[in-house]
């Protein structure tokens, strides 16, 4: 089987406290704000991270911390060691019920993400080679939901999902991001592949005006097989996995 098939109920539990704690450590999750989910097997539940009385902070989630919920946002079996689902549980069940291709959703608060929101700046397609699937994400527009509060109820969150429509990534104006998967690896790649994109942005306009690259590199790149888009075994995605888990001290290497 491999890595990144859905597997038992306790493997998923891990493998969503080890990306939880991956992004913590890049920096896309600080203190408590953030939460990634999965679909359960054979189930219209999810697995989320939850919030509780002895958490720690994303970047500390341990599998003990997530829980199983239903479709409609609440505890699914019961109430466990005082654990609550995130207020905004309702970006993931509502994304959910919107795109059946969808597995996993990441939901975080990268500062230098939101900053482009504030400013109302574009994430501009200004490098190619450098790193194409951050690229790919430029190339095939992100979207925005415009409003600013927290998806604190079903018809936020139903809103929400409509601003991601078909994408994989959606910004949240002063907000944060949300990113969708066929695996918990590959959302948290492309929320690490986002937050890639604008620091680059970030940077080069401390330098100057940042230059997309030509349109001529640009077809080039948006013609190119998606990686992200081939089976969610691939091996490339699994490599990727692997660097975060060993650089973020995760896994050993
Ligand atoms: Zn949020």
């Amino acid at each position: 089987m491999s890595t990144f098939e859905p597997g038992p109920v306790m493997d998923l539990r891990q493998r969503l406290a080890d990306a939880c704690r991956v992004l913590g450590v890049l920096g896309l999750a600080t203190g408590n704000t953030g939460h990634l989910s999965v679909r359960v097997p054979d189930s219209d539940n999810l697995l989320i991270r939850a919030r509780g009385p002895a958490e720690a902070g994303v970047r500390y989630t341990t599998p003990a911390e997530i829980i199983e919920v239903a479709p409609d946002g609440d505890v699914a079996a019961g109430v466990k060691d005082g654990l609550f689902p995130p207020q905004e549980v309702f970006i993931h069940t509502e994304v959910y019920r919107a795109r059946s291709d969808v597995t996993s959703v990441v939901h975080v608060h990268p500062a230098t993400v939101v900053l482009f929101t504030i400013a109302d700046v574009p994430l501009l397609p200004i490098f190619g080679a450098y790193d194409p699937s951050a690229l790919k994400l430029a190339i095939d527009g992100i979207p925005t939901y415009d409003r600013s509060v927290l998806i604190s109820n079903p018809h936020l969150g139903h809103d929400l999902a409509a601003a991601l429509g078909s994408k994989n990534v959606c910004l949240m104006r002063g907000h944060g991001i949300t990113a969708a998967g066929t695996s918990i690896e590959e959302a948290a790649l492309r929320a690490i592949s986002l937050n890639e994109l604008a620091e680059m942005n970030y940077r080069a306009r401390q330098l100057g005006e940042p230059r997309p690259i030509s349109d001529e590199d640009i077809a080039t790149f948006a013609t190119r097989p998606d990686a992200a888009k081939k089976p969610v075994n691939s091996n490339r995605t699994e490599a990727m996995w692997r660097y975060y888990l060993r650089l973020t001290g995760i896994a050993e290497g």
